[in-house]
């Protein structure tokens, strides 16, 4: 299988990188694509999209936040090697969710996809190069595999963006993390996908009780931090996903997976937990052959 993305553009806008995603739909292999989140916490976020079957399987990353040696001991598991990656796509550039060494160790042919809005930041911990692609709110079309809609939320000083992620034959996929507060606009952004990977971060009452300083309860409480438990059930009941529901970023500290889950019993949707450090079942995307 050809490498997903094109690697002779320096920076290119969206629109020149592959067919417009407007009436794009039809040109898209129908490829067996599966969503395995590696890790997730705030010591470390990284999910992989894994492309085709057999030993031509490529990788798409959503965040790069556990090094690369242990992503590749990840990867070793699922029969996979880092040499499959073809692009890295960040929500935002928080430690969490991006390693810097990771401009050393990705494999030659691929690339960084960021917002325009982590750019200088990118510059700063040294991960702009030639070889990332920046995005604004325009979709980029993936090599005729998928569709990365964007859309950018509140989060700290630079936000981070969320994706609606159209696969072949029309299957979606909507991945948000690190939302600082629901808006409608992610609603809209991410309205009936079939899989929602989104962010459960905190309990209240565990946040409340905790020992954490007050400016950082603040913070991730604020409207510009994370999400609690009740928020991201009540988002999704307005998101209505079709099929199956991954809850992210769960604090070790200030939440459980029993609390994460309790608010998701009897929902129409299947529901997995992620782990801080274990990777999950492969979730399928598109039509296996
Ligand atoms: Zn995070």
């Amino acid at each position: 299988m050809p490498s997903l993305v094109r690697t002779e553009a320096i920076e290119v806008s969206p629109h020149l990188w592959g067919p417009r995603a407007t009436g794009a739909q039809s040109n898209l292999r129908e490829t067996p694509v599966s969503l395995v989140v590696l890790a997730s916490s705030s010591s470390g976020n990284c999910s992989a999209l894994i492309v085709g079957s057999g030993a031509t399987r490529r990788i798409i990353l959503l965040d790069a936040g556990i090094s690369p040696r242990r992503t590749t001991l990840r990867f070793a598991e699922l029969g996979l090697s880092r040499d499959q990656i073809d692009a890295i796509v960040f929500t935002h550039l928080d430690t969490d969710h991006c390693v810097p060494t990771w401009a050393r160790f990705l494999p030659k042919h691929a690339r960084f996809l960021m917002h325009k809005r982590h750019r200088a930041r990118a510059e700063r911990i040294g991960i702009l190069s030639r070889r990332t692609t920046i995005f604004e709110s325009d979709p980029v079309p993936l090599d005729g595999i998928a569709t990365l809609s964007p859309a950018l939320l509140s989060h700290d000083s630079l936000g981070v963006a969320v994706f609606r992620i159209e696969f072949a034959g029309g299957r979606t996929l909507g991945f948000a993390t690190d939302v600082g507060a629901p808006t409608p606009n992610m609603v809209h952004h991410l309205k009936g996908v079939d899989v929602l990977a989104i962010e459960s971060n905190y309990c209240p009452r565990m946040q409340e009780a905790s020992d954490r300083p007050v400016y950082l309860k603040r913070r991730i409480t604020g409207g510009s931090g994370h999400l609690s438990n009740e928020q991201t059930a009540s988002l999704v009941r307005s998101i209505a996903p079709r099929e199956h529901v991954v809850l992210l970023h769960l604090s070790r500290q200030c939440n459980t997976p029993d609390l994460a889950q309790r608010l998701h019993a009897d929902a129409p949707y299947s529901l997995t937990v992620a782990h801080p450090d274990e990777p999950i079942a492969p979730i399928q995307l598109s039509a296996m052959h």
